[in-house]
């Protein structure tokens, strides 16, 4: 799937299972039987909207007084799904 990154604008590619594009998620464990690792989920490739995981600072920086509320806002639906 191409992606264009929201920070730089930059092409790149993403798809399951390879580790291009941000967020990602690393936690998961190696399979020494087919000998490659197993995440213990991925992020969607569409939901993977930065080049590199620098751009994905910058990004959160420049637009923080933006997504602070936001994720404040997850949070408290989180703790009252609890
Ligand atoms: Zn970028």
């Amino acid at each position: 799937m191409k992606q264009i990154c929201l920070n730089c604008n930059k092409t790149f590619y993403v798809s399951e299972g390879n580790y291009r594009g941000y967020p990602q998620w690393f936690r998961g464990h190696w399979d020494n039987e087919n000998d490659r690792f197993i995440p213990d989920g991925e992020v969607p490739i569409q939901n993977k909207v930065f080049h590199a995981r620098i751009c994905m600072d910058e990004y959160l920086f420049k637009y923080s007084a933006y997504l602070t509320p936001i994720f404040k806002q997850l949070k408290e639906r989180e703790v009252s799904n609890d």
